[in-house]
């Protein structure tokens, strides 16, 4: 069976203890890897070939930085057959899903910064005739980088690029539920002849890995995604040491569906953004609010759809929900609807794990499922559940739409069904989230801010923002 590897300053190789964890293809519930059991002493010659690696690269003239990230991107794309099978056995989503979107967003990642850096420019500021002040924008050192399971190698990719093409040298730790599209990135890096040192990727433990990287003392700054209760306890290690840190953590996304909306588009791409990735993409819309005008309707509709989902075989081309990863995720999202019930939800359908034939006997798969009856405020619609599982509830007004949206500590995305513009930008403009979809969903221009509010974290990624994170700024004042 295949033993991950770590990449450390440009060589594949085995972590120090000699120890590895098991990989479950969570499609089958079986062991088909294993991954380093890394630990602090692996971080550290990471840590050491990051800074060492520093000198250099922070100062590559930006046009050759940018062909290593754009090479990587190609690379990418000409393995993005091999990149989304190995995703989709990693996470149990279906492989087109992989192949459609997270891989090439992946590649788009890497583009867009490769290119991105070339046109990124610091700001100057005249005082008239007696001073002029500029700004430098300098790397800020090695860079830690820890990403979560869900999108693995697109979450992994978006902050390991623009930390690169900002000149910040990185030691990143994928997620230890997801580890193979990040090992296969480091062979297309060694492709690519990326310098030793610039990239690391130690695989292993969050509570060992990771909490190994946040707690360096010579590594300033720390870019994780991943639950609000991860971000909170490295927050509480990163800020005492006054690292730079952006968080992007957990969300509880409400739909907000009126009337007057385009109903055939609201309802098929309200299919994708309940389900899609089984539920578990930050972005999902967990809590549906319906204008009680249409809300029967909808419910028939929704559920009609939402019975004829195939469930199964992720690498099968009919099949629209998966695996869900783990079987400790499996077992969370049972318990969520079990605590449903007893909050006095109904279940309109789905609500039980899928024993499957065969080979995907012992995988993790759970019906799509449907929720109605539950207050606002209770737990189910409180708490990040994080699969395949939506509540829906009917509202009378718009103020009374708003205030539910609004009700729970995430911040994260939305999304506003209406015809009516006026009314789309009010509630852009009123609702407490970091991502407003209007008419949509899941559509990004990579040149925009992303991320959350409130408890779905700080910081900004994407776009300009990202290299603005990953530099520090200098301003110089000359007098005249
Ligand atoms: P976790 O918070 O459990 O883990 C995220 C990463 O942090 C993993 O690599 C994990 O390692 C690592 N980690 C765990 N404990 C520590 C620690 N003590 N110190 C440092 N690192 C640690 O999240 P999940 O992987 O379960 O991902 C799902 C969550 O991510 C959901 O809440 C989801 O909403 C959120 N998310 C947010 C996004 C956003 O952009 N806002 C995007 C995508 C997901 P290990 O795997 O070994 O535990």
């Amino acid at each position: 069976m295949q033993h991950i590897k770590n990449y450390i300053n440009g060589q594949l190789i085995e972590p120090v203890s000699k120890t590895y964890l098991d990989n479950y293809d969570p499609s089958t519930g079986k062991v088909y890897s294993y991954i380093p059991d890394s630990d602090e002493k692996d971080v550290e010659l990471a840590y050491a070939a990051a800074k060492n690696a520093f000198k250099e690269w922070s100062i590559l003239p930006k046009d050759k930085r940018s062909q290593y990230l754009l090479k990587i991107a190609a690379l990418i794309e000409k393995n993005l057959d091999k990149l989304a099978l190995a995703e989709s056995i990693d996470n149990g989503k279906p492989l087109k899903l992989a192949k459609t979107v997270d891989i090439p967003r992946a590649a788009a990642n890497f583009h867009f910064y490769g290119t991105g850096i070339l046109h990124y420019a610091s700001h100057a500021h005249s005082m008239e005739d007696s001073a002029i002040n500029y700004t430098l924008r300098q790397p800020v050192g090695v860079a830690g980088c820890i990403s979560p399971w869900n999108l693995p190698l697109y979450l992994f990719s978006w902050k390991i690029a623009p930390a690169l093409a900002a000149g910040c040298t990185v030691v990143a730790k994928p997620s230890e539920v997801t580890p193979m599209t990040a090992y296969l990135l480091s062979e297309l890096c060694v492709e690519a002849g990326l310098p030793a040192g610039v990239l690391n990727i130690v695989h292993g433990l969050g509570g060992k890995v990771g909490n190994a990287i946040v707690s360096h003392k010579d590594i300033p700054l720390i870019s994780f995604t991943g639950g609000t209760t991860t971000g909170k306890h490295i927050a509480s290690i990163a800020a005492p040491m006054f690292k730079k840190l952006s968080l992007e953590l957990g969300g509880k996304n409400p739909n907000l569906i009126f009337a007057d909306c385009d109903y055939e588009k609201m309802l098929s791409t309200t299919m994708l953004s309940s389900f899609a990735n089984q539920g578990q993409i930050c972005l999902c819309g967990s809590r549906i609010f319906v204008e009680r005008k249409i809300y029967d309707k909808f419910k028939t509709d929704f559920i009609a759809k939402t019975k004829a989902l195939v469930v199964g075989d992720p690498r099968d081309e009919k099949t629209k929900v998966g695996a869900v990863v783990s079987k400790p995720h499996q077992e969370k999202i049972l318990s969520y609807i079990e605590l449903a019930k007893q909050e006095g939800g109904k279940i309109l359908c789905g609500g039980n794990p899928i024993k499957m034939s065969g080979e995907f006997s012992e995988g993790y798969y759970i019906e799509p499922t449907i929720i109605e009856g539950l207050n606002y405020d209770c737990r189910t619609n409180q708490e990040e559940i994080f699969g395949p599982v939506v509540t829906i509830t009917p509202f009378d007004t718009e103020e009374e739409a708003l205030k539910m949206a609004n009700s729970t500590i995430y911040g994260l995305a939305s999304v506003v069904w209406t015809q009516d513009l006026t009314k789309a930008h009010r509630i852009a403009n009123n609702i407490h989230a970091g991502i407003v979809w209007i008419n949509c969903w899941l559509l990004r221009d990579l040149r925009t801010p992303f991320g959350g509010v409130k408890a779905s974290g700080v910081g900004r990624e994407g776009g300009f923002e990202a290299l603005d994170f990953f530099t520090e700024p200098k301003n110089v004042c000359v007098k005249l």
